[in-house]
């Protein structure tokens, strides 16, 4: 079982490909082998040049071992441990060594060349034998969405005997330019999905380590509906907490945003037989994340709102929508983490964007708990799951510096529904959707809190459900719409 990646630095580039060892921390002029419990992983370099580098995972493995651990009740026990493809053909075993072997590349980091871990390189990746069910049509459909160039060749059934067709194997090539760790995480996820046999216990875990892996690309790639049911071996809860929790990561490069948005629709894949409310919600409709940001906009419009802030703006994915949108002549994004703002800024492509453009938007570091006269006098002002990410003792300041001292005409909040979240097997109950939550709310919990602030601050408050919604639990996110009770006369004033 091989499998080799090149990198090709273009002309001129001030670093060598052989820098790729760096990448991956295993040094080019070694080769290594690592013991797994299946066989041996082997790293090594055919080439690595100022020019050109390859890496080789050679995966030997030991079909014997590979069911070993397996506990005593297993049901297959047959010739068939001993008679498998499993040391030939790239698959899930290929994803465990690359999850083992190449882990800190996979999570993009490396202390010694950080900016090349965050550089798009050129790369190509070599697969010699894939097993894929759904032929070359099913290697496209998963890979080109992320970038890849995709060949794809069907291996004869035995070459001797060309009458007797396919197998269904293949040789794939991918090449395309992107980080290391995003072209390691796509296959890490995507070639036991393509295999579609798993050879290892489904641990809960594995949930988590999906979304870990792909939360920045499998969100919002169309086909994500049937990769997480295949990577998941179609166990349908886990599948289904799985979508509801990529739904509400929203990692996307808001480059592609508009693209993904015309690809919300689609459904190539639907399997009629497995054809369950998830999946068609997933593959039909567009995700969580996507239909929060259009319910703020409409709300947004409907309030007639031309300056607004993005309070907990986040990595401004709204903030580039709102960008797109004439109707938004100035637009702040506020938050508090400094680390936050810089990745906006970089999306947002704010050095480069158009002067105009560039003239509608201010970035601002600052605390939502502390009151802060720069935010005064604006429309309107959208919280967007952000209070959820406040210790509640400090939700009184957090209420007196945006109603109270900010005070624009319309305050958005939306946060999730926690009724929900017994709909999402794998979240023990009391657990919330996201580590850094500090509460969720059911929607008695959520009027009663809006309720409250618009009470005490002058505003009447209505409040609009955002996904679909579960019949007995409501929807997934909820949104409180404040107007302010006062006439804009006063507005001056403050
Ligand atoms: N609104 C964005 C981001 C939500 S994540 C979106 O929906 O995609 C919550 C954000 O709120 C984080 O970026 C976090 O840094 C920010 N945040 C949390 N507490 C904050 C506070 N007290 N003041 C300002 N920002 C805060």
């Amino acid at each position: 079982m091989l499998l080799t990646i090149t990198c090709t630095p273009p002309e001129g580039a001030a670093w060598p490909a052989s820098d790729l060892g760096f990448l991956l921390h295993k040094n080019p002029g070694r080769v290594q082998a690592f013991e797994q419990s299946y066989g041996i992983a082997h790293v090594l370099y055919p080439e690595a040049s100022e020019q050109r580098c390859t890496v080789a995972l050679l995966l030997e493995v030991d079909p014997i071992r590979l069911v070993r651990g397996r506990s005593r009740n297993t049901p297959d026990f047959s010739l068939g441990q001993y008679v498998n493809d499993r040391p030939y053909a790239a698959s899930s075993l290929l994803s465990v060594a690359l999850g083992s072997v190449f882990r800190t590349a996979l999570r993009g980091r490396c202390e010694l060349r950080p900016e090349l871990a965050r550089t798009e390189l050129p790369l190509r990746v070599e697969l010699p034998a894939v097993p894929c069910k759904g032929g070359p049509e099913a290697a496209r459909k998963v890979f080109a969405p992320l970038g890849w160039e995709v060949v794809a060749t069907p291996l004869p059934l035995d070459p001797a005997f060309p009458e007797w067709g396919e197998s269904h194997y293949l040789r794939l090539e991918l090449s395309g330019t992107m980080r290391l760790a995003d072209a390691l995480s796509h296959l890490y996820v995507l070639l036991p999905v393509l295999d579609g046999a798993k050879h290892y216990w489904l641990a809960a875990d594995e949930v988590d380590k999906l979304i870990r892996t792909a939360s920045g690309w499998l969100g919002e790639h169309p086909e994500r509906a049937w990769i997480t049911r295949r990577y998941l071996a179609r166990r349908q809860s886990l599948v289904r907490t799985a979508l509801a929790r990529l739904a509400e990561v929203d990692d996307v490069d808001p480059e592609q945003l508009d693209a993904v948005e015309d690809t919300g629709e689609s459904n190539g894949s639907a399997d009629p037989t497995e054809a369950s409310a998830v999946h068609e919600a997933a593959t039909r409709t567009p995700s969580l994340a996507v239909a929060r940001r259009a319910a703020v906009r409409a709300a947004l419009h409907e309030a007639g709102a031309h300056r607004v802030l993005d309070l907990g703006c986040g990595e401004g994915v709204l903030l580039r929508e709102l960008l797109s949108d004439r109707m938004f002549t100035e637009i702040v994004g506020v938050d508090v983490s400094m680390r936050a703002l810089n990745i906006a800024k970089r999306r947002l492509r704010l050095e480069r964007m158009p002067e105009r453009m560039a003239q509608r938007l201010t970035l601002l570091q600052g605390a939502l708990t502390y009151t802060d006269a720069r935010l005064r006098g604006y429309d309107a002002a959208v919280l967007m799951e952000v209070i959820e990410h406040v210790d509640p003792p400090r939700l009184g300041a957090l209420e007196r510096s945006v109603f109270g001292s900010a005070a624009p005409d319309s305050v958005l909040v939306t946060t999730p529904n926690s009724e929900i979240n017994v709909r999402f097997e794998g979240l023990a109950a009391g657990e919330f959707r996201h580590d850094d939550h500090r509460f969720e709310w059911t929607r008695a919990e959520f009027t009663a809190w809006a309720d409250g602030v618009a009470a005490r601050y002058g505003y009447a408050v209505r409040y609009v459900p955002i996904g679909t919604p579960d019949p007995e639990f409501g929807p997934p996110t909820q949104m409180a719409v404040f107007t302010k009770r006062t006439t804009n006369d006063e507005k001056g004033a403050a």
